[in-house]
């Protein structure tokens, strides 16, 4: 592989610790012919509102966009499973000419009637945005039909970037929020937002909370029911996971239904208990609840910890790079490193912030690349430059690890192992030690040969 040169164009959003004064551009469109890793807005919206398992999902456009996004979180549901099927109006060229809406009408009452569900999405495409179809006036009319919410995502995929997706997810959520009774509702309640269900995370989570005698009244969007979010506004505080996905609702409903919010994470010892104990400080005028707390993590970090100190035995000393969608996963995913010893040699996001960037800037050690918005290219120069043991990141970043003959852990909506929680930050050391000490990089020649051929 010969040297890889980074483009003028991208060099704004690659910074160097430690090298220059820190200064990173972000938010931006991703640049003309580039192949991004970050996905678009249509994919955005389908991330956040997909796990809602008893609504219809119905992906207006080709049957590519359905397919690039068919099942694409390990979101599990305790019940319904609507979600998992990826149905579409399957637009072609004649819908181009002559419009889509009423295929799009006669696919959303087959669909319902079929199925039964309690809320349709409809997402709209990148092909729709450009024949310009009126998804809103098509959903009202079948709403007054059938009798249920039919909600358009606008979600037109080259609108904006993955950030614009969430946004667009969260108003079509809004207009659920709000339509349920809230009288039997817990005073010290809580809806959890941002948090999908990956592999049972969100079971993990809400049994937490259970022992902590917090009650649960909606987890948007993980095992989701329209139901539930229907009577979110009835809960005292917000919970919000993730950097950028829920923060919009969590706003919308504070302006308006004057519920606060905090922002958690569950990856992690540290940011675990964080989370717990910062919830349980919001219950201050029930003080079992922090005491209950503290037992709690008590004696699930003291279950853990005997296998976590063998494995950082073996890892330590390893070097890390990360890529993931939200910035506030990388902050989490630093913290569980460094307790296992590693070093965190690269890091970067599909949607970081300014803020963002600065506390990523303030974690890192000098030399740490970070980047914002990266490509295959960059990612692969900065794992050879960095002698990189192992990749953190999402379906697409698994091949550029394999490439690279590096472990890979996936930390993204695609997997099937919960990495939340305590148990979860186990699920995740014995991922990163399996990974990282596998015999099987020794048959890689493809890391030691770009090496040499990388100019410094
Ligand atoms: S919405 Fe547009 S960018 Fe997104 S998958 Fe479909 S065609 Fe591709």
């Amino acid at each position: 592989m010969a040297s890889i040169p980074i483009l003028k164009e991208r060099e704004k959003q690659i910074h160097r610790k430690g090298a220059q004064p820190f200064s990173l551009t972000c938010g931006q469109h991703s640049l003309a012919g580039v192949v991004s890793q970050r996905a678009c807005v249509f994919c955005g919206s389908r991330v956040v509102l997909y796990p809602i398992a008893d609504a219809l999902h119905l992906i207006h456009g080709p049957v590519g966009c359905a397919a690039y996004t068919w099942d694409i979180r390990g979101a599990l549901s305790s019940g319904p499973e609507l979600h998992r099927l990826s149905f579409t109006t399957d637009l072609r060229e004649k819908d181009v000419i002559f419009g889509g809406e009423k295929k799009l009408q006669r696919a959303l009452t087959e669909l319902i009637d079929a199925y039964q569900p309690r809320a349709a999405f409809v997402y709209s495409t990148c092909i729709v945005g450009i024949i310009g179809d009126d998804v809103a006036a098509v959903c009202r009319q079948v709403a007054r039909e059938k009798g249920i919410p039919v909600l358009p995502v606008h979600s037109e995929g080259f609108k904006g970037t993955k950030k614009d997706g969430y946004k667009a997810a969260c108003e079509a959520l809004f207009q659920l929020v709000g339509q349920g009774q809230v009288d039997r509702i817990d005073p010290c309640s809580i809806n959890i937002l941002g948090e999908f269900n990956i592999g049972g995370e969100a079971w993990i989570i809400k049994s937490y909370y259970e022992k902590m005698g917090v009650a649960v009244v909606a987890t948007m969007t993980g095992d989701g029911r329209v139901d539930a979010i229907r009577r979110s506004h009835g809960a005292a505080l917000n919970v919000v996971q993730c950097s950028g996905a829920m923060t919009t609702l969590a706003e919308m409903m504070q302006e308006r239904y004057g519920i606060p919010y905090i922002r958690a994470s569950y990856f992690g010892l540290e940011d675990t208990s964080k989370a717990l104990y910062d919830v349980a400080a919001h219950f201050a005028g029930n003080p079992e609840i922090m005491t209950r707390t503290q037992s709690l993590v008590r004696e699930e970090i003291s279950a853990i910890t005997p296998e976590l100190q063998q494995i950082k035995a073996a890892v330590s000393g390893k070097r890390a790079a990360i890529y993931v969608g939200g910035a506030f996963k990388a902050f989490s995913l630093i913290k569980a490193l460094r307790y296992l010893g590693m070093d965190v040699v690269l890091v970067g996001s599909q949607t970081g912030n300014d803020a963002d960037y600065q506390t990523l800037r303030e974690m890192c050690d000098d030399g740490t690349i970070i980047l914002d918005d990266a490509n295959p290219l960059e990612l692969s120069k900065y794992i050879i430059e960095k002698g990189a043991d192992l990749f953190i990141g999402g379906v697409k970043e698994r091949p550029i690890a394999y490439k690279m003959g590096i472990g890979f852990c996936d930390h993204n909506h695609e997997r099937k192992i919960p990495l939340a929680g305590y148990e979860g930050m186990l699920h995740f050391a014995r991922e990163v030690y399996r990974s990282v000490t596998s015999p099987v990089w020794r048959f890689a020649p493809t890391r030691a040969a770009a090496a040499k051929e990388v100019s410094p």
